[in-house]
């Protein structure tokens, strides 16, 4: 597929509204307010995949400084002292939830996001690990993923982290324009980029990605085809291309970003169709919403196979394990319940003294919740449906319950964005980049909204 059929200019026009992401349905915004912490205990105790293991995450909220365009969880501090104190209430969290726990401790997945992990020390880093080592159980052919920025991980550090059993890293690169990283605050030198990576390599990381961002001030196409060419002599297994979305109402740090200096909408436009033409003439694949992998990652491979699945990280090759969450904004997913900790270092700090899970926000799903998140995968992931399949596994008749959600497909059937019959949906390769305006079609809550803002929520990101 070449990037003239991915990207179709007029369709990116007309249909650059805002819409989740979908890393899961219902959307993180649906949870219920307070729903007490014995939602998440009561799952934790009723498991039942207990035969499979399990995966794990961890958010690190710290940042040593601040990158104006983000839209992340995060504390901004210089005091190394708070990284201690938060891992003391991470163990104690870590222990609330295994003693809560049914089954066996194995865990074939772990990720570390942030904020910015590698903002620990590495005493605190084999800590923490230590403390998830000591009750669980990892797999050795398990997938262990860091999120390091390159400015506090040299070459000693990342063979460190090797030797503590990561064997994945993903880190932001964003642009190596010198004039676009003093306009967002990121200084991030290309060097400092390629010792981390060729360290990684060296250290036996099995998979390095990268994050890009179009859309960010000062960016030119002549600035952002050099940051693409440095990127893939770096050799990236996986590239996120994520466009920049500027929402400084909801994300404070974004209103140091000039309105002036961002690039109007068809320079933007400009910037990811050349950017997609970059990574696919060099061999990249598509995988769908914003990630590019080269065509012998496990990524490309079990979207080929039809084993794509998508989570909270995004894209996965692993079938749905029940997924722990610890530290602040953690989100965990225990069969068909999801949970989410406090937001701020103060209300989870009190949950904790008080003796409970810090869980804030849940969320259980229904029957209908569970089917409409198969669907939307089943987009998101392969770009198709076949409505038997569908039909048999759910023991529904799917034209009949999803007649309107077909309805309002009409339109974008009839501008190419997919096809569309009695047996199924294909989406189009044109399509592909506004899948999720697809899947928007298959989400109730979102169907309900649309009465009261038909052009949809300010909180999600437009789709360019
Ligand atoms: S982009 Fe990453 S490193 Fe920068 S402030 Fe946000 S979380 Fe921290």
């Amino acid at each position: 597929m070449d990037q003239s059929s991915l990207v179709d200019r007029d369709l990116c026009r007309r249909f650059d509204i805002s819409g989740p992401r979908y890393t899961s349905y219902p959307t993180a915004d649906r949870f219920q307010s307070d729903p007490g912490p014995q939602l998440l205990v009561d799952a934790l105790q009723t498991r039942l995949t207990t035969g499979q293991p399990l995966s794990l995450y961890v958010h690190l909220p710290f940042c040593s400084t601040v990158c104006y365009y983000c839209g992340c969880n995060k504390v901004i501090t210089k005091d190394h002292n708070k990284s201690s104190r938060y891992l003391d209430y991470l163990e104690r969290e870590v222990d609330m939830q295994v003693a809560a726990l049914k089954g066996p401790r194995t865990v074939a997945q772990l990720h570390w996001g942030g904020g910015t992990p590698t903002f620990l020390s590495d005493g605190e880093i084999m800590r923490l690990m230590g403390i998830l080592r000591s009750r669980f159980d990892f797999l050795p052919e398990g997938e262990y993923s860091i999120e390091i920025d390159p400015r506090s991980v040299d070459p000693k550090r990342a063979h460190l982290l090797a030797e503590l059993g990561f064997n994945r890293m993903s880190l932001g690169i964003q642009d190596f324009d010198p004039m676009v990283q003093m306009a967002v605050n990121r200084i991030q030198t290309f060097e400092q980029t390629r010792d981390v990576m060729q360290a990684a390599r060296e250290a036996g990381f099995k998979s390095v990605s990268v994050d890009l961002i179009y859309g960010l001030p000062r960016q030119t196409l002549e600035g952002f085809r050099a940051t693409l060419e440095k990127t893939l002599s770096l050799q990236p297994d996986r590239i996120a291309l994520y466009s920049y979305a500027h929402l400084p109402q909801i994300f404070m740090p974004q209103r140091r970003i000039h309105d002036t200096e961002l690039p109007k909408a068809e320079e933007k436009l400009s910037l990811m169709a050349m950017a997609i033409d970059t990574l696919m003439k060099a061999g990249f694949v598509f995988i769908g919403m914003d990630h590019f992998a080269r065509p012998d990652d496990e990524l490309a491979l079990a979207q080929k196979a039809g084993k794509l699945h998508r989570n909270f990280q995004g894209y996965s090759t692993h079938a749905e394990l029940d997924l722990l969450a610890f530290g602040v904004s953690g989100i965990a997913k225990v069969g068909p319940v999801y949970a989410q900790n406090a937001k701020s270092l103060d209300e989870y700090y009190h949950d904790i003294d008080a003796g409970h899970l810090p869980v804030r926000r849940g969320y259980r799903m229904d029957q209908d919740d569970a089917l409409r998140r198969a669907v939307i995968q089943e987009l998101m992931c392969h770009f198709g449906l076949d409505f038997a399949a569908v039909s048999k596994t759910w023991g529904i008749d799917f034209l009949a319950y999803f007649a309107d959600a077909l309805e309002q497909l009409h339109p974008l059937a009839e501008a190419g964005l997919l096809q569309m019959d009695a047996q199924g949906i294909a989406v189009m390769p044109k399509g592909r980049l506004l899948v999720r305006i697809i899947a928007m079609a298959f989400d109730r809550y979102l169907q309900a909204d649309r009465q009261n803002a038909p052009e949809g929520r300010q909180r999600y990101s437009r789709v360019i």
